[in-house]
């Protein structure tokens, strides 16, 4: 563990924990790519002065697309053991932009208090030229200190905007502006050293026992059949989340696949392949609303795909009954 930046007159600073991605990275000659290289002394010496007081420590450095379970849970036990520090006013936490808004969902809906949780990171390497790595760094350390950002639970701070944790997806394969909230527009912004709040964004958090692995998402596509669902059913898999068509909507052939799968005890969650929306319709034919409702089937709202396996994840681990997973879903 590295230790940066403590002071004993600052009763309260700003906790970042590192965890790689392209925010870390640099072109490494003898892969002839960029790789994970810069830690949390590289990242503390290249931050403005202004900053509050900071302590950074390194968890691992790594690109997103390599985290196990293991990983994310890891930075939520040690997210939650900062967050409870009473020398900390808030946490940020620098990682891989492909599989951020999932660590920054599950903070958010299991790690209770009023502290910000920020996450950050970069779409081009400390080796190109616009890295904004550090200036997004800068960004989210004011939002992590901003008394105006107490309560906001998991945010997403890149390219100057803050996302809420809950709505935030990443949009574009290469874009600095990658992070984008569809339904609802970021919840403030950075602007230079000022944090301007926009919305105030909701949140609840779960119970944490960590997260049942035994989870798969499936995305529907025109005309597909049920094969895949048929195979987790049998696979063993505890819960499925499926990005279904428009408002949520499955083909006919798949609704006895779904009666099936859920006979076996498998939970069902239905989200939608569309970036944005709630699921729901009040359509009267089969494989719709109130189809999936009939059957059971529990509903993401305006969650995407990725994080409604997250909740999932977090919600059956947390549930000793089918009651509990009912009760708890709904109520996040
Ligand atoms: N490959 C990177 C990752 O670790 C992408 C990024 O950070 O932008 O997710």
């Amino acid at each position: 563990m590295e230790e940066i930046g403590v002071s004993g007159e600052q009763p309260e600073r700003i906790a970042i924990l590192t965890t790689g991605g392209t925010i870390a990275m640099q072109q490494d000659g003898a892969t002839g790519g960029a790789v994970p290289m810069l830690g949390a002394t590289d990242f503390r010496s290249a931050l403005p002065a202004d900053l509050p007081e900071l302590y950074a420590e390194e968890l691992v450095n790594l690109p997103s697309s390599h985290f196990t379970l293991e990983t994310v849970r890891q930075i939520r036990e040690r997210v939650a053991v900062l967050v409870e520090r009473s020398d900390v006013a808030g946490v940020v936490v620098t990682h891989g932009t492909d599989t951020l808004e999932e660590t920054a969902y599950l903070l958010d809906v299991t790690v209770p208090g009023d502290k910000p949780l920020v996450l950050t990171g970069a779409m081009r390497t400390a080796s190109d030229v616009g890295y904004e790595g550090y200036a997004n760094l800068a960004a989210a350390v004011r939002v992590a200190a901003a008394p105006q950002a107490r309560g906001w639970g998991g945010v997403v701070v890149l390219n100057d905007e803050i996302h809420a944790a809950r709505y935030v997806t990443k949009i574009h394969t290469l874009s600095p502006a990658t992070f984008q909230s569809p339904a609802w527009g970021p919840v403030g912004r950075v602007e230079g050293n000022r944090v301007i709040v926009g919305q105030r964004p909701e949140r609840r958090v779960l119970p944490w026992r960590g997260l049942e692995p035994r989870v798969a998402l499936l995305k529907l596509t025109v005309g597909v059949e049920a094969d895949l669902l048929e195979a987790a059913g049998e696979r063993g898999v505890r819960g499925i989340v499926i990005e279904g068509l428009g408002g949520g909507r499955v083909p006919p052939w798949w609704i006895p696949v779904i009666e099936r799968t859920m006979a076996q005890g498998v939970w069902v969650v239905i989200a939608s392949r569309c970036p944005a929306g709630w699921v729901w319709d009040a359509y009267g034919y089969p494989g719709g609303y109130r189809t999936l409702n009939e059957l059971g089937c529990l509903f993401a709202e305006g969650l995407n795909g990725q994080k409604a396996r997250i909740k999932l994840m977090v919600t059956l681990a947390a549930a000793d009954s089918a009651a509990d997973v009912i009760e708890l879903w709904r109520s996040a």
